[in-house]
């Protein structure tokens, strides 16, 4: 059995029809069955569906062969080539946004940044936002939280966030501004490395059929 972690949300959303033109069928509609574990039309391939921020998760500790994440959750697990038993051969160029500072319309970032001033920051992504600030010598106080992250700073409990942005339009409607780009983002298929190395032979023809449909759908 091959199993394939992914979330459900943007990621399935984007997913399915690159999946499909990979020949991948599930055999129950992924976003709709409260099933966890779904089969597919090829009876030695299942997916399961998981929290976007677990699919690292069940492939570093193999209970996942194969997942697909987006890269800023791989950013804040840490995941490198080939670090932690995980690979990432393919940028499946869906689920396309980016990881910004964010600040009230108004506030003068640069300017805080160049005063040296002490940054409260509010995001989900603590690790990544830190080694961001920390590369540019800003310092930060850092507060996590799990969602809505535009609230903190009109509700006074930070100065800035970091988070996803597509369109802004979210941003928008919440006085908030994009200052500064952490990191591109889009989704990536990941592959368990001790899986890889001795389940090749499989392996290999799956993630080649995803890396064409992925390959197809970007031209
Ligand atoms: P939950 O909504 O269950 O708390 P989540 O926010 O991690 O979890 P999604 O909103 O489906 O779940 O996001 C999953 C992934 O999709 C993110 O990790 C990111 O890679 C991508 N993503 C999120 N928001 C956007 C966006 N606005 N545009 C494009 N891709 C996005
Ligand atoms: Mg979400």
């Amino acid at each position: 059995m091959i199993t394939l972690a992914l979330s459900k949300g943007r990621i399935l959303d984007e997913a399915q029809p690159l999946l499909a033109a990979a020949g991948i069928a599930p055999l129950e509609d992924s976003e709709a069955s409260r099933k966890l574990i779904i089969g597919t039309r090829d009876p030695k391939l299942r997916i399961v569906v998981v929290r976007a921020s677990d699919v690292p998760t069940y492939v570093q500790y193999g209970a996942a062969e194969l997942g697909i994440a987006g890269k800023d959750v791989l950013l804040e697990h840490g995941a490198h080539w080939g670090d932690r038993g995980l690979y990432q051969p393919v940028d499946l160029g869906i689920a396309r946004c980016r990881l910004c500072v964010a600040v009230p319309v108004g506030f003068d970032y640069a300017k805080a940044v160049r005063r040296g001033a002490r940054l409260r920051v509010a995001t989900k992504y603590v690790q990544t936002a830190r080694e961001h600030f920390a590369a540019k010598g800003v310092h930060v106080d850092l507060i996590q939280l799990y969602g809505s992250m535009e609230l903190a700073p009109l509700a006074g409990l930070a100065d800035v966030i970091v988070d996803l942005v597509s369109s802004g339009s979210t941003l928008k409607a919440n006085n908030l501004v994009a200052v500064e780009e952490v990191a591109p983002i889009s989704a990536r298929l990941i592959v368990n490395q001790s899986a890889l190395k001795v389940r090749r032979e499989e392996l290999m023809p799956l993630i080649a059929r995803i890396e064409d449909a992925a390959a197809a759908l970007v031209a």
